[in-house]
């Protein structure tokens, strides 16, 4: 994979020069700019392989740069990572629903930034490379959705989901590793079973890790925001025994 390149949007110069610094520690060349115009004008032009988008900005705040992004065919594929104020869960609630891949709370840990920049640049290296889009395969081969035949097997037995069970698992599975917010998962699991609400989403959640036994750890709570499918096994699955 070539050197990847990323654009951060960030007025605070410090924060800016931080980022970038560990940014191309790890060998990802960096470039930064201190508002939401000039940011969507680079973009234009040259095509980041992830962007940092700070939310409070001068001109464009960062949602509205967010917005942009997501609705241009040209740039829906860029991933976001929003850096935020710790506490602002209602601005992570709203990136996240206008396409913001990830995020991180500032003051961030150097470790945590980077682990969010390339999680999200993997995860656009192989977007579902797994042939038949009907039967996925996750974590660690662990858990299989077969959505033509609406069956699941976990650690090669078949489990017992309701419908809206099901819709909600295939949701979040659809891509490990993204926030997903609750008003997102009404919105997938709506016309495939009953209408959820918000808590009820909850009560669901806790049915389908219920459910997924040794692997319900792979549906984590990301609080004030909303759940996360895991890339991986969670380190508490223990694998079964032959
Ligand atoms: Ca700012």
């Amino acid at each position: 994979m070539p050197q990847p390149v990323a654009l951060i949007v960030e007025d605070e110069t410090e924060i800016a020069e931080l980022v970038q610094f560990h940014l191309e520690r790890e060998g990802i060349s960096a470039q930064s700019v201190r508002s939401g115009r000039k940011a969507l004008d680079v973009v234009r032009h040259a095509k980041p392989d992830v962007i940092l988008l700070d939310l409070m900005l001068p001109d464009l705040d960062g949602l509205e740069v967010c917005r942009r992004l997501k609705q241009d065919r040209e740039t829906r594929d860029v991933p976001v990572v929003m850096l935020t104020a710790r506490g602002a869960e209602s601005d992570i609630v709203a990136g996240i629903e206008m396409g913001a891949d990830d995020y991180v709370t500032k003051p961030f840990s150097p470790r945590v930034l980077l682990a969010r920049v390339r999680a999200v640049l993997r995860r656009n290296q192989a977007p579902g490379a797994d042939g038949n889009p009907d039967r996925r395969t996750l974590l660690d081969g662990r858990l299989v959705i077969d959505a033509a035949r609406h069956a699941i097997t976990v650690d090669g037995s078949p489990a017992d989901f309701t419908v809206t069970e099901f819709a909600l698992l295939e949701f979040l599975a659809q891509k490990p590793g993204f926030v997903r917010t609750r008003d997102q998962i009404i919105a997938a699991v709506h016309g495939r079973s009953t209408v959820l609400s918000p808590r009820t989403v909850d009560v669901h959640v806790t049915a389908v890790r219920r459910k997924l036994g040794p692997l319900g750890d792979a549906i984590e709570t990301v609080r004030g925001v909303g759940y996360r499918f895991s890339e991986e096994a969670p380190a508490s699955a223990v694998p079964p025994t032959a």
